[in-house]
């Protein structure tokens, strides 16, 4: 569009990281995080750009203010062999971030350019939700390999699923496909399957804007249970179906 050609800023590789994967969603609350958590097993490099909402420090049982190195670079913290970098190790949990847009871009600019990764062949990117300001900004700021989008297979995530597509494409971001989330969940007790948010909008989706499913990963109370206890269910439960469902998406990602 006009706007977007106008002027976009010089895109430069992240210091030390071959390629990046980002991980996004139209909607909060579809599980774009868990997503790019459970991703990250085979990245070495998580870094978590929602700058209001950060979910990286719970989820990788992570906090504490990064130390600087040499050069003034913060230094990532370190859970399950992964380096993980997000606005939460910079503010209290119970700190509300109350900022304009400027300055969330430039805590944005700080969290993509002043931290040292040392070398990494893949670093995830769990992006904020939506398509504004600061999903643009990244996408023209760094070269992005490409994008996974996730949503649950209803309307109202679809529809801004397909508007994170979109808008990835605008920027020239290759979209590596759509993850389902939140599809099916099995009665652990009478093993009937329940399609809670609908069975198959994301795949529907999917072939409407010619993209690849990466996966389908069911609700699953371990799934959230792992996540709140910041031990994501790839490391603590690498044998279970759920982690075998996000190892999929990660071997077709990275
Ligand atoms: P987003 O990043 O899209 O806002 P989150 O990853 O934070 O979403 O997920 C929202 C909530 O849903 C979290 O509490 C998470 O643990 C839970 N959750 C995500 N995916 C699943 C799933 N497949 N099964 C059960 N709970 C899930």
């Amino acid at each position: 569009t006009q706007i977007m050609s106008r002027g976009l800023p010089k895109q430069k590789p992240i210091e030390g990281v071959k390629q990046v994967i980002v991980v996004a969603s139209g909607k909060g609350g579809v599980g774009k995080s868990t997503t790019a958590v459970n991703d990250s097993s085979k990245a070495i490099g998580l870094l978590d750009v929602d700058v209001y909402g950060p979910s990286i420090p719970k989820m990788m049982n992570l906090k504490g203010n990064p130390e600087l190195s040499q050069n003034n670079l913060m230094r990532p913290l370190l859970n399950y062999g992964i380096a993980c970098m997000s606005m939460g190790f910079l503010v209290e949990d119970t700190t509300p971030v109350v900022w304009r847009g400027l300055m969330v871009m430039s805590a944005v600019e700080k969290l993509l350019r002043q931290v040292d990764w040392g070398q990494l062949d893949y670093l995830v990117v769990d992006m904020p939700p939506g398509t504004g300001d600061m999903q643009l900004s990244v996408s023209q700021n760094i070269p992005i390999s490409g994008a996974v989008i996730v949503s649950t297979p209803q309307d109202i995530a679809l529809i801004d699923a397909h508007k994170g597509a979109e808008m990835f494409r605008k920027v020239h971001v290759p979209v590596l496909g759509l993850v389902q989330n939140m599809s099916v969940f099995q009665c652990p007790k009478c093993k009937h399957k329940t399609h809670i948010f609908g069975a198959d909008g994301a795949r529907k989706l999917a072939q409407t804007l010619d993209l690849d499913v990466l996966g389908d990963i069911p609700l699953h109370p371990s799934i959230r249970e792992t996540s709140d206890t910041g031990q994501p269910v790839v490391f603590s439960q690498p044998d279970s179906d759920e982690a075998k469902a996000y190892l999929r998406i990660a071997t077709e990602v990275v």
